[in-house]
């Protein structure tokens, strides 16, 4: 049996290598490192993949969502609503701007924002709302939009761990995570599922005044050269990265199918289990599995993954401190904030390996010991 990683990156490569090399080296070929063809190719195909108007290439995730605020023209101690129950990037930004988190609860079911949790946080100063779509599940969106039209509130969905996910509405309508919001961002940090081979990250709207809003702010703020409009930032996709991601984007259907069966393989194995709650899955998502996330009832958690450890079988805890508790948010007063399912759910969440390249016999391991520890 080959050695069991979280992620497989190397494997990934090789099965692509001949067109992701040759790609690299259209790029070098033409020393266009920065804003080369491959940057708007890219661009292009992105948005026809997932039937947005606009999409905004940019250096990584959390600057995507940093972008999309400052393009929103909030200020300072308006109240943006997001989970506690996330990666830190998504709450670090709206802090960064000198705007207000408002952490609210998860559903724990979906491990996503809890749209009950949003309305009892709305107060005069809210200002937008960020769903996360966690693990690669979709939040309840049409729910959230709903709260958002009532209030008049931005949505800005972080949809950097469920690219290619698909949202149904209760019409029938479907559209893809990251593009039913306001705005959408997300991430093509590496092992991401649609991961480049250094950073990434890109902006999602149909607005057209938005997305040349963020267009210009993602570059120093200027849509002339040298004549800067409004305060920007640098933020860039390089012409090397674009060029592995168009590579990329057109196996990533066939990605997210190989994680949803490594993820239909654990829930047969882990069916039923006293001590096991297998990750959820609405009827109005589909679910891309960046992570395969069970919830450990009775049992403990830390000595599970312990005992993996020892048998070389990786496995994550994402995330073990919520937002809510983190020092970085001390001056907003959060102590105080009470959120018993994210605390609960911290403390008894495990992530075993997923990816595109995983083996029968590792997951046969890996589904083996982990019942072999929760049975003794
Ligand atoms: C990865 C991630 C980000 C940030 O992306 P980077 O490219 O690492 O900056 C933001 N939000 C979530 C939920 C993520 O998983």
């Amino acid at each position: 049996m080959r050695p069991i990683q979280m992620v497989d990156t190397k494997s990934q490569y090789l099965h692509i290598k001949a067109e992701v090399d040759s790609a690299i080296h259209d790029v070098l070929d033409t020393a266009a490192y920065i804003n080369g063809k491959p940057v708007q190719d890219f661009s292009t195909a992105l948005s026809q993949y997932l039937q947005v108007k606009h999409t905004i290439p940019c250096a990584n995730g959390t600057d995507a969502l940093q972008i999309a605020m400052m393009a929103l023209g909030l200020e300072p101690g308006d109240e943006v609503i997001t989970p506690s129950f996330t990666y830190i990037a998504t709450t670090e930004v709206v802090a960064l701007l000198k705007l207000t988190p408002v952490f609210v609860e998860v559903d724990p079911k979906t491990f996503c924002i809890d749209p009950n949790s949003v309305r009892k946080a709305i107060t005069s100063k809210t200002k937008a709302i960020v769903p996360v779509h966690l693990y690669g599940h979709a939040a309840p969106m049409e729910e959230i939009m709903q709260i958002a039209k009532e209030f008049n509130l931005f949505v800005i969905e972080d949809n950097a761990q469920a690219i290619g996910c698909d949202y149904t509405f209760s019409d029938g309508t479907v559209k893809k995570t990251g593009t039913i919001g306001t705005i959408g961002a997300t991430s093509f940090y590496p092992s991401k599922n649609l991961g480049a081979y250094g950073d990434g990250g890109a902006i999602f709207t149909n607005d057209d005044s938005l997305a040349a809003k963020m267009k210009m702010i993602a570059n120093h703020g200027q849509q002339k050269r040298y004549y800067h409009e409004v305060v920007g930032c640098n933020s860039r996709l390089d012409s090397i990265q674009a060029a592995v991601l168009n590579v990329k984007l057109t196996h990533l259907d066939r990605y997210n199918k190989s994680r949803q069966s490594v993820a239909a393989f654990y829930n047969a194995a882990f069916a039923n289990h006293p001590n096991i709650i297998t990750p959820f899955v609405a009827d109005y998502s589909t679910h891309v599995y960046h992570q395969y996330t069970l919830q450990l009832k009775n049992a403990d958690r830390d000595a599970l993954s312990e005992y993996l450890a020892q048998h070389k079988i990786p496995s994550m805890i994402y995330y073990p401190v919520p937002g809510h508790k983190q020092d970085m948010f001390a001056s907003f007063g959060l102590p105080q904030i009470n959120l018993p399912i994210t605390d609960e759910l911290t403390a008894c969440v495990i992530s075993l390996p997923v990816h595109t390249e995983m083996e029968q016999d590792q997951l046969q391991f890996i589904t083996q010991h982990v019942l072999n520890y929760l049975n003794q």
